[in-house]
């Protein structure tokens, strides 16, 4: 444990052993590097130390205790184990209980003081009550007082284990970082130092502090992210692609679709079939609101690709979208005679294997697949086109990687989520944009009600009626982003309620915690109209198509973003049937409800889009959060818009002196853009 090194792995760090190393993993954090830049989500206000006589009911409070007498243990209803503390002021008492937490017995002696943060439960002029206190020695008094960082946990992690172990490391151990940018640099640009900023993202006395950490911290992550964007241009524009495509027509793969394109996906076809046509690589953004038939798009770009004699990949979110893909479109292709295959976590390794002797054999057309279709060592014989679904990020990484591997392809990426045009540009420059700003004929909007909890009984009847008609429904629950653990439970205690009340039908339950092939099962049941009712937690928000579902019920409706509320509703009127959203929420906020009131009002995306923003900041304005490592730990593309444009100015300035970043003074730059950016861009760099 002597000689702790950033690289050196958390496992290492006293308190952490193999169980918690694997959870640790969970949040991404591997080595001390990690744990140090693992950023609080936001902070507690801890900055007052009160007396007992100042405790009001319901508020959490920062206060030294001192025993008057030991623990007392005592047992409630259910077996629970209730720890007793009593300290007293001058008269005043407070009594703090813990349930089941035995250890508190060991912890805690008479006699001595400690300091607590709780939250108060009951408050009376002499006598208050807090419960499940925080306990902290007073030598951490200097810590724990001030803005308290929270940070976002999984099961089996405590936001007090996570503090210690972050305290542990920057300030008992004073582990540094090395800063990048050198004193001049950071002169001009008006940035921290980067351990001060370190020091006051995790410790924070007071905002402003955390205002000119979280600048300093910002401002790397875009320059970096800017950084890696220019030189993968760079790459970009001196390489002319290879392949560029001479047959465009694609009447016969029209013939074998049972529908005929709206006119909207006709004019973004034609875009496409320019780029694919011309010597300049691909680069473009489909954007269509839910529903507006984007797979068709993909897979007729994809049929050139292939009858021009390349390989295409698709790649989406989730497994299950992967396998929707597959059953509908391998239908269309075999017709034609061109081949497709699947790879998923649930693809065996013999089966794997295969797929990929196949690939290089040019035996497969087309790939589909999660996005680590492109990251495992899975050659193709001859990529000419990937296109990206859903994808709600920008997807540089995974661009770079196949600018890296080499392969200079055409790229689609579709998403549902509007990108402003403006953003786009500073992102990629090059970007071009299409939109497929038309729905399908027939389809007839998704009527959405809101309703509160008294309307539970009608809700069910409503339900049953579309049921007996023959329809299927969806139940969403909605996420809760600090805990697995409470996700699994709320969404398994709402299948036990619908279980007991739709008795005599068929309901199941799905959710990110079950195995791949379980989950599939399920949407494949659902499918075949064997499930009547799916109890689901946002694993479906993407993507998943089943007409025959007509009714959707959100719970807790008012935690969505409405980006994802809609992406949700897209589930169902997918089909010509009328269809129902209903949205439940208990939450009376003006402008909770006036948030709710917009999905009652409007069926239309980007107006959807722009009255969230409008409505609580673009904070969630991409909505729906990935699975997988976010792109940034801090930055916001749509708000941090303002040191975005400075970046891109200090990128400017150092490659103009300093091209492929060889300067000594540029040296630690160069090392965590490698870091950051994956060893391939290495080869770009370097
Ligand atoms: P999204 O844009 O949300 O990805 P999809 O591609 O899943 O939408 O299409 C939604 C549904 O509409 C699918 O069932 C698809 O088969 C159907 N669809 C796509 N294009 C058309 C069209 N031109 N006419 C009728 N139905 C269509
Ligand atoms: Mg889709």
């Amino acid at each position: 444990m002597e000689n702790i090194k950033l690289d050196t792995s958390v496992q290492y760090v006293k308190g952490v052993g193999p169980k918690m190393y694997e959870l640790l993993n969970k949040l991404g954090i591997y080595t001390i590097r990690d744990l140090i830049e693992y950023y609080p989500r936001t902070y507690e206000d801890r900055t007052k130390l009160k007396n007992v006589r100042e405790f009001n009911k319901d508020e959490n409070v920062l206060f030294i205790g001192t025993l008057i007498k030991p623990v007392t243990i005592s047992y409630a209803r259910k077996k629970k184990i209730v720890s007793t503390v009593v300290i007293d002021e001058e008269g005043n008492r407070a009594f703090l209980t813990w349930f089941n937490q035995i250890y508190i017995k060991d912890r805690l002696k008479e006699g001595n003081s400690y300091l607590f943060y709780g939250k108060v439960s009951f408050a009376s002029p002499t006598r208050a009550n807090v419960d499940s206190c925080s306990i902290y020695e007073l030598s951490q008094l200097d810590k724990v007082q001030g803005l308290y960082p929270i940070y976002s946990l999984t099961a089996g992690i405590t936001q007090n284990y996570l503090f210690k172990l972050v305290t542990s490391i920057i300030i008992d151990k004073g582990i540094l970082l090395e800063d990048i940018f050198s004193n001049d640099f950071r002169r001009k640009y008006g940035l921290a130092e980067i351990n001060y900023a370190v020091n006051n993202i995790h410790f924070p006395k007071d905002y402003n502090m955390i205002q000119t950490a979280r600048n300093r911290i910002i401002f790397e992550e875009l320059f970096l992210f800017q950084l890696a964007l220019m030189k993968m241009k760079d790459i970009e524009m001196n390489t002319s692609k290879t392949n560029v495509y001479k047959d465009l027509d694609c009447s016969e793969f029209l013939k074998v679709i049972p529908f005929e394109l709206t006119n909207a996906q006709k004019k973004v076809v034609e875009q496409i079939k320019e780029d694919l046509a011309s010597e300049k690589i691909m680069n473009r953004l489909v954007q269509g609101d839910v529903g507006s038939g984007k797979t068709m798009v993909a897979a007729i770009a994809m049929y050139i690709a292939v009858k021009n004699g390349y390989q295409a990949a698709l790649m989406a979110p989730t497994t299950i979208l992967a396998n929707q893909h597959y059953l509908e479109l391998s239908k269309y292709f075999e017709k034609l005679n061109m081949k497709v295959e699947i790879i998923t976590s649930s693809t065996t390794k013999k089966q794997k294997e295969k797929i990929v002797e196949r690939l290089k054999n040019n035996d497969i057309d087309i790939l589909i697949g999660t996005h680590s279709i492109i990251e495992d060592n899975i050659e193709f014989n001859n990529l000419g086109l990937v296109i990206t679904d859903e994808q709600h990020r920008f997807g540089v990484k995974q661009r770079m990687k196949l600018s890296a591997k080499g392969n200079i392809v055409d790229t689609i990426v579709m998403t549902a989520t509007p990108i402003p045009r403006s953003l786009a540009i500073i992102l990629y420059g090059d970007l071009d944009l299409s939109v497929i700003d038309e729905l399908p004929p027939g389809r007839k909007p998704v009527e959405t009600f809101v309703v509160n909890d008294t309307y539970n009984q009608r809700v069910y009847n409503f339900l049953r009626k579309n049921i007996d008609q023959g329809r299927q429904a969806y139940v969403v629950c909605p996420l809760v982003e600090e805990n697995e653990e409470l996700d699994l439970n709320s969404v398994e205690k709402l299948y036990e309620e619908y279980k007991k009340e739709f008795s005599n039908y068929s309901v199941a339950i799905l959710h990110g915690k079950m195995k791949n092939k379980e989950k599939d099962s399920i949407m494949q049941d659902f499918k075949d109209n064997k499930i009547n009712i799916l109890i689901s937690t946002t694993v479906i928000e993407v993507g998943i198509s089943v007409p025959n579902a007509t009714v959707m019920v959100i719970e807790n409706a008012d935690r969505f973003g409405l980006a994802a509320l809609h992406q949700l509703r897209g589930r169902v009127g997918r089909g010509s049937d009328a269809s129902y959203c209903i949205l439940k929420s208990n939450n009376r906020s003006a402008i909770s409800r006036e948030r709710l009131d917009t999905m009652r009002k409007s069926n239309d995306g980007f107006y959807i889009a722009k009255k969230d923003l409008e409505l609580r900041g673009p904070g969630d304005f991409f909505g729906i959060r990935q699975s997988g490592m976010p792109e940034f730990k801090l930055a916001n593309l749509l708000t941090d818009t303002k040191v975005l444009e400075k970046t891109q100015e200090a990128v400017k300035d150092i490659l103009k002196n300093d091209k492929n970043l060889e300067l000594e003074e540029n040296r630690k730059i160069k090392e965590t853009l490698l870091l950051k950016f994956g060893e391939q861009l290495g080869r770009i760099v370097g």
